[in-house]
């Protein structure tokens, strides 16, 4: 059964084509075909027919709705699978003269054309599989970045053989039964009359080519695991969980095809002091009391090694001090983060009688001037009191 052209395209429209151009396309196109013009020429009554069927069905609006929704199927009960639905399956009109139902075509059309038969080529080029491996470095090697030397079990491509598989001073050949294709066709009688599909060839296992000596190093299959040491240069920056792509370090790949990558997923181990977030590292430090009223100069660890700091007097717990351009190293970009440095204010734990007696005299000597945020919240609290007791009615 011949394949039959959309509607739209014999009258050289698109699917958007208004009524008016419709018929407009129908008149020029009718015209150009008629045979009165064209005396003696079958392909222009067969023009001239195509183009009137076409327009028998565009010109009436409720045929062009069934067939822009179901194609052919819609309007032609006799094309397909009739008015089922299946817009695009028009190809099932394969149950044609002799009864043969192609598969091939089957896909054809559900595919859009060419889906079953354009099959890969197995003797292309293919590129070799990616290898995924882990790498735990340490917080300081993440934020400096880091060389590390590792060891994987890589297919490689046969050195013996340069990856044909056959032994040396040999060549594989083409396979006879599918001639390179990897596949054959094969018919079967069914009730519904022959029925035609494609398999993978048993004769050469679907790979299109026969190898008559195998490379004894790799048996044949062109490629051999091997043990490689591969150098990972991990940037300065990189994170706890982020991949890093090594390109053409995967498994070799087949019929000359390119590498396969090696995807490195990184571990950063937790520090002890610090703690990373984004390009900003996060350090506690704890200070005394005394330090935080008077004011002292502390040494603040960094990623750079120790640096001295002068705590501002009256310093609050909780008070986060920037340090601008100490963070860790911006992924492949210029700049870093800040170090940020979170005061812990610690309070003296098991006072001698001296020490006890000292405090109480310097406590007798402050008020609640001297306590920004206690003078407030007696404020408060004195207010919540009166508010309460009219509340409950006392
Ligand atoms: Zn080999
Ligand atoms: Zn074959």
């Amino acid at each position: 059964m011949a394949e039959k052209r959309d509607y739209y395209e014999v009258l050289g429209l698109n699917k958007n084509a208004t009524e008016a151009e419709i018929k407009a396309a129908y008149r020029k196109m009718a015209k150009k075909y008629h045979p009165d013009l064209n005396p003696d020429d079958p392909e222009a009554e067969a023009k001239f027919k195509e183009v009137n069927e076409a327009n028998d069905v565009l010109s009436d609006p409720e045929k062009k709705a069934r067939y822009d929704q179901f194609g052919h199927a819609g309007v032609d009960p006799s094309y397909g699978a009739g008015a089922g639905g299946y817009g695009g399956y028009g190809g099932f009109g394969g149950f044609s003269a002799d009864g043969g139902i192609d598969l091939g075509d089957i896909f054809d059309s559900i595919f859009g054309g060419g889906g079953a038969r354009t099959r890969a080529n197995p003797n292309a080029p293919r590129k070799g599989s990616d290898i995924a491996i882990n790498l735990d470095i340490s917080f300081m090697e993440a934020c400096k970045g880091v060389s590390h030397d590792v060891e994987i079990n890589r297919a490689e491509t046969c050195d013996s053989c340069h990856g044909s598989g056959a032994k040396a001073g040999t060549s594989p050949k083409t396979c006879p039964d599918c001639h390179g294709s990897g596949y054959v066709r094969v018919t079967q009688r069914t009730m519904l009359g022959s029925m035609s599909s494609q398999r993978p060839c048993t004769r050469c296992g679907g790979k299109g080519s026969i190898i008559d000596e195998p490379c004894p190093s790799c048996g044949g299959n062109g490629r051999v695991q091997k043990r490689k040491k591969v150098t990972l240069n991990v940037p300065a920056g990189i994170d706890d969980g982020q991949i890093l792509t090594v390109r053409g370090e995967g498994n070799a790949g087949a019929n000359g095809g390119a590498k396969g990558d090696l995807n490195v997923r990184i571990t950063v181990r937790k520090d002890p002091l610090f703690e990373r977030r984004g390009f900003d590292i996060w350090v506690e430090l704890p200070i005394t009391y005394t330090q935080a009223a008077l004011g002292a100069e502390v040494t603040v660890p960094t990623i750079d090694g120790n640096v001295t700091y002068r705590i501002p007097e009256g310093t609050q717990p909780g008070d986060v001090l920037r340090l601008r351009g100490k963070g860790v190293q911006r992924l492949q970009r210029d700049g870093r983060g800040d170090m940020m440095v979170r005061v812990i204010i610690e309070v003296p734990k098991r006072l001698n009688k001296q020490q006890r007696e000292l405090l109480q005299k310097l406590d007798e000597q402050m008020n609640e001037k001297n306590f920004e945020k206690k003078e407030s919240f007696a404020d408060k609290l004195k207010k919540f009191g009166e508010e309460f007791k009219k509340n409950i009615g006392m």
